[in-house]
């Protein structure tokens, strides 16, 4: 008899169920597409030689030790971070209305903003988009939100945005519903609103009252451009919103295991700035106590750093026009057999996803019959993608849906 004979076996994660399915096929072809990882052009993990050149300084530096970090992080690292996605002119930054909260990457950036939101705002409502990146639903429920809805976004048939189906459910959003964002590359379809389909959003979310949290995990990463792929959190902010934004440095930092995130609050009084500080203070507190440092001091010493900025933002651009070429060729292939469809979406999406169009059967197919690892809903991670398997991959495709 044991305390836990009630507990019942929880489903599979499944990009991870897919991962380790792939790390135990034996089949030589094998491509791994689920994990959103980048890759080298030879399939290989990628630690960015600016990372290295941070270690090696931070290595050396006989003043720095292991003592606790504060509750609420690495100040160097919070402060740049805010800036690299408001932009150091915002208003909100200028006033210091805005300020960050270093947490565990993007998901512990979503939990502690969640979970203060859930705490100060009592019982709200928060929205998601129809798809949407699948552990929003978890982080937000286990953080205390008792209802989630989804609001419209993709139209397989046009395989773009839902614009008017988006519009329509925020407008019959509740008062104060918390609406999750991804501020670019959304994932999983990789298909973001242009700046007039922003502000549309914005107009509506004013009229309705709703509150702004923005997922921004793909800064930079997503057009090579830090500053274009923060323009609609910049948009909100301009606009005068109250906001919540998490920052994950996974990616455009290729700094997956570090964890390191920055919960960015943006509000319109100086003198709540404290007060909602020493509440969030409280919340930290009582999870974790306080970050790890490794990653956060790697990020500020870059951030911080003209010279490493720079280099940093070279290796974004490496990244992300890897990913283009990616696309490009996937395309070409697949428009070279014949495929039958309209293939144009995979250069017309953006980030580390492309949303196939693939059915779950298809997709299952893809698994099966050609070791090829990706998501029953049709997602392909671009950078498992490289030119030595492109072929391989779009021949796949052309036979699952001939
Ligand atoms: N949000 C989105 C949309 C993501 O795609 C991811 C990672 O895949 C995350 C948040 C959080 O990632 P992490 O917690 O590793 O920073």
């Amino acid at each position: 008899m044991s305390w836990f004979d009630t507990v019942e076996l929880g489903p599979p994660i499944e990009v991870f169920l897919m991962n380790k399915l792939y790390n135990d096929d034996n089949y030589p072809n094998k491509v791994s597409l689920g994990v959103g990882a980048y890759r080298t052009n030879e399939g290989k993990p990628w630690v960015l030689p600016v990372v290295r050149t941070a270690e090696q300084a931070l290595a050396n530096d006989e003043s720095l030790n292991k003592e606790y970090l504060p509750v609420l992080g690495l100040e160097s690292f919070t402060i740049a971070a805010t800036k690299m996605l408001l932009g150091p002119n915002n208003s909100a930054v200028i006033d210091n209305r805005a300020f960050g909260i270093q947490c565990l990457s993007g998901t512990g950036s979503l939990r502690v903003g969640a979970e203060f939101l859930n705490r100060i705002l009592g019982k709200k409502i928060f929205y998601y988009s129809n798809p949407t990146w699948e552990n929003h639903k978890l982080v937000f429920r286990n953080a205390g939100f008792e209802e989630g809805r989804e609001y419209r976004y993709w139209c397989p048939k046009t395989r773009g945005l839902d614009i008017h189906g988006m519009l329509e459910d925020l407008r019959n959003a509740p008062e104060g519903s918390v609406i999750i964002l991804h501020s670019c590359a959304h994932n999983p379809t990789g298909c973001d609103p242009t700046p007039e389909q922003w502000d549309k959003i914005g107009e509506v979310m004013k009229e309705r009252r709703l509150f702004p949290f923005f997922d921004s995990a793909y800064q930079g990463f997503a057009s090579g451009d830090l500053d274009k792929d923060a323009a609609a959190v910049r948009s909100f902010a301009d606009k005068g919103f109250e906001l919540f934004c998490a920052q994950s440095f996974a990616k455009n930092f290729g700094l997956y295991n570090e964890r390191v995130g920055n919960l960015t609050v943006v509000l319109n009084n100086l003198d709540l700035v404290q007060k909602v500080k020493s509440q969030l203070t409280l919340l930290i507190r009582g999870m974790y106590s306080n970050p790890p440092s490794h990653g956060a001091r790697i990020i500020s010493y870059v951030l911080n750093n003209k010279d490493l900025y720079n280099q940093w933002r070279d290796n974004i651009r490496t990244m992300s026009s890897r990913i283009k070429e990616m696309r490009k060729m996937l395309r070409d292939n697949l428009e070279r057999l014949g495929t039958p469809g309209d293939w144009r979406h995979i250069t017309q999406q953006i980030g580390m996803f492309s949303y196939t169009g693939l059915n779950e059967l298809q997709s299952e197919n893809m698994v099966k019959k050609h070791h090829v690892y990706m998501l029953k809903s049709g997602r392909i991670s671009m950078c498992g993608v490289t030119p030595s398997n492109v072929e391989y991959v779009a021949k796949a495709i052309h036979e699952t849906v001939t």
